[in-house]
């Protein structure tokens, strides 16, 4: 499983920094940072402790020019993070001196790291499973502190455990379908079949319970689509400064695409609020201004929030109603602004349009009542639970649709034994189901979908 070749890249983010590292790691680490490497202390790199570091130079070979004054760190396989030989060059974090010890690390023999290559031989080498692997992307792509929980809890493992418990579980039911299909009487096969049916239900259920998470850990994950709705002056972007308020907005950069992107989250209660720019919010605040009640419906439809507000200082208005007709299944909070001005607004006629939707009373003006919409806001996307999350948390669309399939597969053995079927057949659909989920982690999956995952990191990872 190991490989051959050494590779290496620069790990620190690119720009100015204090510090810049960059990082070997393969057969041929320790040797390669040898061959450049001039300690103060005159030690050489072969003998280096795992976990020490030792002070010097970095010399370019033919010439004996010095490049940078470095730390260099080793760290031996298999305590390392991808369990080969590992090392560290710590220079000044500048772009220069980082390009020229890169270049000489790969004219001294190593070979340029692909995207996520890193992590792709921890994984190989079984130090994280797949699924611990991808976290790892979520880590440093962490918009808010929850969304940092759920990604190192996933890091961790606590996800890959609960996946493998399912694993464990259906293995059980296969072994005991198998047990039953060695005696030759009936009334042994049709007991198993019904030990297994019951427990099939319990693991469909099971299943569909973190399937319900996952519109929760995709929200952390990629933030909430919001859209804020409602008639001119009603004090929509008013009531976005107010939600910005002291919080600076998040900003991530997306790289790997051909055009790096950049996306504005607000913090709400942990929940990445999602900001295309300052600008687009603005414009897409004024949905109804623009664009008229028809082509808001669009908007509703994509959004995974939205706030619509409504003028406590003036009667309903024919548009207001309309919208509020839209809102029925859709997720959405009711706001009505202005609440510092003499009340005009029938409040039980919208109460009675929105029925089941929060009814939130603010004034944008003044601020108060937003911290109330906060606390509704952050309700919804838990709906109602008030733990927060930590590992068992669908966070990740291909996990998901895995989830999907092994539930089906599931379901298929229920249907099988309905059926009447012999037990064989209710162990390949068992089988398949136990293999669906096996791809989450990473024991049963093909290597150009391993290769697809891996390059959505970036060089360095
Ligand atoms: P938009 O057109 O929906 O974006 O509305 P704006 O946020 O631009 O606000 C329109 C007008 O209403 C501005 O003059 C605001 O100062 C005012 N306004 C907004 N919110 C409040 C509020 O809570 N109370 C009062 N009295 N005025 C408000
Ligand atoms: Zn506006």
């Amino acid at each position: 499983m190991f490989q051959e070749d050494t590779i290496a890249a620069v790990a620190t983010a690119v720009g100015e920094g204090g510090i810049g590292i960059v990082r070997l790691s393969g057969p041929d680490a320790i040797d390669i940072a040898g061959r450049i490497f001039r300690s103060a202390s005159g030690a050489p790199v072969s003998g280096q402790q795992s976990f020490r570091a030792a002070y010097g130079r970095i010399v370019e070979p033919a010439s004996g020019q010095e490049i940078d004054e470095v730390l260099l760190l080793v760290m031996r396989a298999p305590r390392s993070y991808t369990r080969e030989d590992v090392v560290e060059i710590h220079c000044h974090g500048g772009p220069l001196p980082l390009r020229r010890i890169l270049s000489l690390v790969l004219a001294a023999g190593a070979r340029l790291a692909e995207p996520g290559e890193f992590t792709k031989r921890a994984f190989l080498n079984g130090r994280l499973d797949l699924s611990q692997a991808e976290a790892v992307i979520d880590v440093i792509r962490a918009k808010t502190d929850a969304s940092l929980r759920v990604a190192v809890g996933h890091l961790a493992g606590a996800f890959s455990d609960k996946i493998r418990a399912f694993r464990n579980e259906i293995l059980r039911l296969v072994a005991h379908l198998e047990a039953a299909i060695d005696f030759p009487e009936d009334d042994i096969e049709e007991l198993a079949a019904h030990d297994v049916s019951m427990a099939a239900d319990k693991l469909i259920a099971d299943l569909d319970r973190l399937l319900a998470t996952a519109q929760t850990g995709r929200i952390l994950r990629e933030g909430l689509q919001t859209v804020i709705i409602g008639k001119p002056n009603v004090g929509k972007s008013s009531l976005l400064n107010a939600l910005l308020g002291e919080k600076r907005a998040i900003v991530t950069e997306i790289p790997g695409t051909t055009r790096d992107i950049i996306e504005e989250f607000v913090n709400i209660g942990g929940i990445p609020i999602k900001v295309v720019d300052t600008a687009g919010i603005r414009e897409t605040a004024d949905v109804v201004e623009r664009i008229g009640v028809t082509r808001a419906r669009a908007a509703i439809c994509q959004a995974d929030l939205i706030l619509l507000l409504l003028d406590a200082s003036a009667p309903l208005a024919h548009e207001d109603r309309e919208v509020m007709g839209l809102l029925a299944g859709r997720p959405a909070i009711v706001i009505v602004n202005k609440t510092d001005l003499p009340a005009v607004i029938d409040l039980d006629e919208v109460h009675r349009e929105v029925d089941d939707k929060a009814v939130i009373r603010i004034s944008a003006l003044e601020g108060t009542g937003v911290e109330e919409l906060e606390q509704a806001i952050v309700e919804m996307v838990y709906s109602g639970r008030v733990s927060q999350p930590e590992g068992a948390f669908v966070n990740n669309v291909r996990h998901s649709r895995i989830i999907e399939q092994a539930r089906d597969r599931l379901a298929d053995a229920l249907a099988t034994i309905a059926a009447g079927m012999p037990p064989d057949c209710v162990v390949v659909d068992l089988r398949a189901a136990w293999e669906k989920l096996g791809e989450i982690t990473g024991e049963t999956i093909g290597e150009d979908i391993i290769d697809q995952i891996f390059t959505q990191f970036c060089i360095g990872k």
